[in-house]
């Protein structure tokens, strides 16, 4: 069995807010083997962006252990953590806001080969950065133009190039397609795949449409309430979910065969995601759970495995 490239262990993200405590990512574990994808999924207010954020530390965590390499990185101090950042890279969610548009495409890509000093000429860092523009599917001619030039598209394409500079392993893509027009989405996913089996990348993408996470990931985890509810290999879970939020939230996806769409039931999801603010004791999914016990209010139930390499938290499964 390969090693986890990434073992996350009961990873914990409060924020202090008036009146308590904004659990956002509240004890989440799991593993993400070298080269494979993790997709992350919930509703918006679900935590997956914040633990997406604690993972690659950009978040000081509240409590938990990040294995990677053999160590915990959570404990490494900061001039270590330096190190370990040129491996973790993030591409963001709206390639509008996360790129400066007083830099150029060149001085953008660049930005993390300046910061770790990895160029000894100015020929070198230029010929890096026309190497990554082009790998990403841009143009020589590129490098001189400012972010308003381009599409949303091709703006998401230097975030990429950007993310790519050091040479990363592991990548956390925080719905980096969910700003772009429909029919460029798909482009966007397919780069990131092509650019993975390329440089042999590990990603963890998180977003809120289940079917281009089915479409990218390995596996996939489904969080609530700061809690992973459901984690299974990507075609188990959408053929056989076993918690009874993961089956709403694939009972919402349309499928396009008019007969099936016409036959099957859509389950309800009532209400929006509560408060994540001191939550109570029980399962988090309690108000909104057409299934809910007794039990269910008292006790959280444990996220365990519930068949081979299918988890779930849930007291009825
Ligand atoms: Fe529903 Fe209870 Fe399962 Fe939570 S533990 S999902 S409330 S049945």
């Amino acid at each position: 069995m390969t090693e986890p490239l990434i073992s996350a262990r009961n990873i914990k993200k409060y924020f202090d807010v008036k009146g308590g405590k904004l659990k956002a990512v509240d004890g989440i574990s799991f593993d993400i083997y070298p080269q494979e994808t993790f997709g992350l999924v919930g509703e918006s207010g679900c935590g997956k962006s914040t633990a997406g954020r604690t993972i690659v530390r950009l978040y000081e965590p509240t409590d938990g252990e990040l294995i990677f390499n053999g160590q915990n990185i959570y404990n490494l101090p900061r001039k270590e953590m330096q190190e370990v950042r040129r491996d973790f890279q993030m591409i963001f969610q709206d390639p509008y806001a996360s790129l400066n548009p007083r830099m150029t495409v060149e001085d953008i890509v660049a930005e993390p080969l300046d910061i770790y000093q990895a160029w000894k000429t100015r020929a070198e860092r230029s010929d890096r950065v026309i190497e990554l523009l082009r790998l990403v599917g841009l143009n020589d001619e590129h490098v001189l133009r400012f972010p308003h030039e381009f599409s949303g598209g091709q703006r998401q394409r230097i975030g990429i190039a950007r993310a790519l500079a050091l040479h990363p392993k592991f990548i956390v893509c925080d719905e980096p397609i969910s700003a772009l027009d429909v029919s460029i989405q798909a482009q966007v996913v397919n780069l990131l795949k092509k650019l993975q089996n390329e440089l042999g990348l590990t990603y963890m993408f998180i977003a809120h449409d289940l079917s281009m996470v089915r479409y990218i990931s390995d596996r996939v985890g489904v969080m609530y309430l700061g809690h992973m509810m459901e984690l299974a290999k990507s075609d188990e879970l959408y053929s056989n979910p076993l918690h009874p939020y993961t089956k709403a939230l694939l009972s919402a996806i349309p499928i396009p065969d008019p007969e099936i769409q016409k036959n099957r039931k859509r389950i309800m999801l009532e209400g929006d995601v509560p408060s994540p603010i001191n939550p109570k004791e029980g399962c988090r999914f309690v108000d909104r759970c057409q299934y809910a016990k007794d039990i269910c209010r008292k006790e959280t139930p444990k996220f365990e495995e519930k068949k081979e390499n299918h988890f779930a938290a849930c007291h009825i499964v």
